[in-house]
């Protein structure tokens, strides 16, 4: 399985998972134009995309996905409520087309191809919200972004992940003395905003099953209020505090916001 970050935060998150003969989109929240410049960039070829996976309609996450999906007659798998919500955005101007809506239910595994996949719920200022397992080949990466709190469902699906792409938004000093208006501070740090580092690495190293964890990816970083270095940091101590190797065992990242990042063989 291939992995490629081609933007993380919220300036547009894109990512990309492939096999042998299956790829697969999660978000889409780039231009089109860049995107496809992007892709295009890794020699990979758009006719190999079966699918697209959106967690939630926010527009950093769904900006190019009506595009994209009608331009290549691409299905988009979400739940009905973000399928709504999409709708209903007026930051995206071309919809995704009826005959390319795919509706999934919370933990109803379907398959795109060679991947199976099971959505799963997550708390966030949007509605339907999904994380996701998708397993492939006999390996299961598990993403999880835009959550406001830790839930029961983010526990256990945290504890299958050999290889996780997991939110890691903001550092608290930073936020709380930053220049973000109070409501903004307030929406971020709430129980459907987003999730601190600290709270990253908590529910990292109390949940990461240590003998099955490969890679950790940590995504949606804030460009004001955290940094890539105090992100990684601050896992990488509650981790080797709970004793995980992270010289041998483990991969640990701050995915970059504006640039690719990969590809990666997991
Ligand atoms: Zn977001
Ligand atoms: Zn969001």
């Amino acid at each position: 399985m291939k992995f490629i970050s081609l933007g993380s935060g919220s300036s547009g998150n894109c990512y990309y998972i492939n096999t042998a003969n299956t790829g697969i989109i999660i978000d889409l929240g780039l231009g089109i134009r860049t995107f496809k410049k992007l892709y295009k960039d890794y020699g990979l070829s758009l006719a190999e995309i079966q699918g697209i996976l959106v967690t939630h309609n926010h527009t950093d996450h769904t900006k190019a996905i009506g595009p994209l999906s009608n331009e290549f007659h691409i299905p988009v798998y979400t739940t009905e409520a973000v399928h709504e919500g999409m709708m209903k955005n007026i930051y995206l101007s071309k919809k995704v087309h009826p005959s390319e809506k795919r509706i999934i239910c919370h933990y109803e595994t379907f398959e795109i191809g060679a991947f199976r996949i099971t959505a799963f719920p997550v708390p966030h200022d949007s509605h339907g919200n999904n994380g996701y397992i998708i397993e492939a080949e006999g390996k299961t990466l598990v993403l999880i972004t835009d959550i406001g709190h830790v839930t029961e469902e983010i526990k256990q699906a945290i504890s299958k992940a050999e290889h996780l792409i997991v939110e890691s938004n903001y550092d608290l000093a930073m936020l709380e003395s930053g220049k973000y208006p109070n409501h903004l501070k307030r929406r971020i740090k709430g129980p459907y905003g987003h999730i601190s580092n600290t709270e990253t690495a908590e529910l990292l190293a109390e949940n990461l099953n240590k003998e099955r964890i490969k890679n950790i990816w940590l995504c949606h970083l804030s460009e004001e209020n955290n940094t890539p270095e105090l992100a990684r940091s601050t896992t990488k101590a509650a981790l080797t505090e709970k004793g995980f190797n992270l010289n041998t065992q483990l991969s640990l990242i701050s995915l970059p916001r504006r640039t690719p990042y990969g590809i990666i063989e997991v």
